[in-house]
């Protein structure tokens, strides 16, 4: 596995910024797929970007439409 640095972060903004910023970042959400892969190396992102402490984990309704967060489980 390659060295990579880890940012935490807690809004939605804040991580999207920092991803595009780098382009060598990937958001860090379970980890159960990226983690994998990067003890194989066929991911090597530069840095992790973990998104478990923003609030994504909701699921709402707004008029007909549906929201599932990308962290809901
Ligand atoms: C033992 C095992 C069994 C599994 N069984 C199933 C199964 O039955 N069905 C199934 O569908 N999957 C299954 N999977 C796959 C796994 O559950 C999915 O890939 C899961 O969605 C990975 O989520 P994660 O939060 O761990 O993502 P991570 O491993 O953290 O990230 C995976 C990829 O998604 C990107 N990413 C993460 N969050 C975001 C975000 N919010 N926006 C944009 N990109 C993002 C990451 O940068 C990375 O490239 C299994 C995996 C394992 C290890």
């Amino acid at each position: 596995m390659n060295p990579f640095a880890y940012t935490r972060t807690v809004t939605a903004d804040q991580a999207i910024h920092t991803v595009t910023a780098e382009p060598g970042a990937a958001f860090f959400a379970g980890g159960t797929t990226l983690l994998d892969l990067m003890k194989l190396d066929v991911m090597t992102p530069e840095e992790l970007v973990d998104i478990n402490s923003v609030p994504l984990a909701d699921v709402r309704l707004h008029n007909d439409t549906v929201r599932i967060g990308a962290l809901a489980g």
